[in-house]
C-alpha cells in the first residue's frame, strides 16, 4: 500500500498483537519506531520519569512576569514565554519521543491562537501553552489511574475480571478499549491515532484480547509488571539498592509486627481518600468547586508520587512509621502518628463522595452486575477470591474501605471460587 498517510500518530497492528507506531510529519517524514508488546509498552509509559519537565513547567507558572497579578500585560511577556514553552519538550526527547511529537503540534495549535492582544488574551493564551506542555503529565495520570483500577489486586482475575472492573470503574474509558468488537480477521491493520492517550487505550485493548500476559502489582514496590509464570506472583524482580522486591517481600513477611500493618493500612485509607477527592473535584462543575476540598489530577499524583517514595523508604526500613505517617500526611488528616489501632477520622464514605461529586450518578453504571475481589491484607496469609455482587459491591462502598475486612473478620464465610498457593 502506498496511501498516503496524513500527519501525525499511525499505529500498525500485526498479527502477533504487536503495536508499531509511525510518527509522520509534515512534507511525508516518517519515523517507524520497532514493533512493541502492548502489557511491555503499558508498564513503560507509566513508569517514565516527569519529575523534572514537570518542575519546569511549574517555575513558569510560579515565576513567569505574564502571570503576575497586574493591570497591563506587555505582549513581550507572552512572547517571551512561548520562546521558554516551546524549550521545554526537549527534555522529554529521549525518554519520550511520542510524547515530544505530540507536543510539537499541540504547542503549534496553542500558539496559532494568538491575536488581540488585550490582557486577558495574552494571560489566556500563555495557560493555554502551559495546559498544552502538561498533556504528558495528565496523560500518564490516566493511565496510572486505570492501571491502578485495573490491575491493584487482580493478580488472580481472568482478562475478563479486570475488564469488568475497568468497566465497573470508568465505564467511557472501557468502552473504548473493550476488546470483544474486534474481529481476528481485522489484523494487520494500520490506522491513524488522535493522541498519545488514544494510543494507550489501544494497547490496553489489545492487552485484554490476549492471555499470554497478564499485568500485575508488586506488592513491594507498587510498580506493575508481567509474571514469567502462570502461579500467583506478588512481587517484581526490581532491583532497589542491592536487594530484589522478592527478597524483601520474604524478609517482610518474617518480621512484619502490628505497627508495619497499621503503618500500611492508613497509607491505604489516605490514599483511598485523596483519590475520591480528586474524582469528586474532577467530576464537579466549576461553580460547585469552592465547595470542595481541591484535588487536581495533577495535586493527587503530586501526593502519590511522594507518598510512594515514602513508603519505598519505609519497607526499606530506612524511615519509622511515625516518619512515614508524617510525610503521607500532608493535608493533616491524622490525630498522631502512632500507627497501631489508629483510624482515620471518618470523611463522608466513597459512595456518598461519589454522589456528591456527579449528579448524574447511576450506581448501575457505576458498578458491574458482580465482581470477584481478592482479599489481600497483610495479615492474611491465604489470600481468598470472594464473590460479591453488584448489591455487595456499593454496600463496601457505602461503608468504606475498611468493611470487608471489618465485615469478614479474617475468615471469609464463603468458599474460595478460585486458589492456588
Ligand atoms: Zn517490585
Amino acid at each position: 500500500m502506498t496511501r498516503k498517510k496524513l500527519p501525525g500518530l499511525w499505529a500498525e497492528v500485526g498479527v502477533d498483537g504487536k503495536v508499531c507506531v509511525l510518527m509522520v510529519g509534515e512534507g511525508e517524514r516518517e519515523e517507524r519506531l520497532p514493533p512493541i508488546d502492548p502489557a511491555e509498552d503499558l508498564i513503560a509509559a507509566s513508569e517514565l520519569d516527569y519529575t523534572a519537565y514537570r518542575r519546569e513547567i511549574q517555575r513558569l507558572y510560579d515565576e513567569h512576569p505574564l502571570f503576575e497579578e497586574r493591570l497591563d500585560i506587555p505582549e513581550s511577556d507572552l512572547e517571551d514565554l512561548a520562546a521558554e514553552a516551546l524549550m521545554l519538550p526537549s527534555m522529554l526527547q529521549e525518554i519520550d519521543s511520542l510524547s515530544f511529537f505530540e507536543l510539537g503540534n499541540l504547542l503549534l495549535q496553542a500558539l496559532r491562537m494568538r491575536d488581540d492582544g488585550s490582557a486577558s488574551f495574552l494571560l489566556h493564551a500563555g495557560q493555554r501553552l502551559l495546559l498544552a506542555l502538561e498533556v504528558p503529565i495528565r496523560t500518564q495520570i490516566r493511565l496510572r489511574n486505570i492501571m491502578e483500577m485495573t490491575f491493584d489486586g487482580m493478580e488472580r482475575a481472568t482478562q475478563q475480571e479486570r475488564f469488568e472492573k475497568l468497566r465497573g470503574v470508568y465505564p467511557p474509558i472501557a468502552q473504548i478499549c473493550d476488546p470483544g468488537p474486534w474481529m481476528e480477521e481485522a489484523m494487520p491493520v494500520t490506522f491513524r491515532i488522535e493522541s498519545v492517550y488514544k494510543l494507550r487505550l489501544l494497547e490496553l485493548m489489545l492487552y485484554f484480547r490476549q492471555e499470554k500476559k497478564r499485568i500485575a502489582r508488586c506488592d513491594y514496590c507498587w510498580n506493575y509488571f508481567i509474571p514469567r509464570t502462570r502461579a500467583e506472583t506478588r512481587y517484581c524482580d526490581r532491583v532497589f539498592e542491592g536487594q530484589s522486591c522478592k527478597k524483601r517481600g520474604a524478609n517482610l513477611k518474617r518480621k512484619k509486627g502490628p505497627e508495619q500493618d497499621g503503618a500500611l493500612r492508613l497509607f491505604k485509607q489516605l490514599r483511598d481518600r485523596m483519590y475520591a477527592r480528586m474524582l469528586r473535584y474532577g467530576d464537579a462543575p466549576e461553580s460547585q468547586r469552592k465547595k470542595l476540598i481541591p484535588m487536581t489530577a495533577l495535586q493527587y499524583g503530586e501526593w502519590e508520587e511522594n507518598a510512594r517514595q515514602a513508603r519505598r523508604e519505609y519497607m526499606a526500613g530506612k524511615i519509622k512509621a511515625e516518619e512515614f505517617l508524617r510525610r503521607i500526611d500532608t493535608t493533616h488528616e491524622l490525630v498522631r502518628y502512632d500507627p497501631v489501632k489508629q483510624e482515620l477520622p471518618p470523611e463522608k464514605s466513597v459512595w456518598q463522595e461519589r454522589v456528591a461529586g456527579d449528579p448524574d450518578f447511576d450506581p448501575v453504571r457505576k458498578y458491574p452486575s458482580s465482581m470477584m475481589v481478592l482479599d489481600l491484607r497483610d495479615t492474611a496469609d491465604d489470600p481468598h477470591w470472594q464473590f460479591l455482587s453488584q448489591e455487595e459491591l456499593i454496600r463496601k462502598d457505602q461503608e468504606g474501605h475498611q468493611s470487608l475486612r471489618d465485615e469478614y473478620g479474617k475468615r471469609l464465610d464463603k468458599p474460595p471460587a478460585e486458589e492456588k498457593e
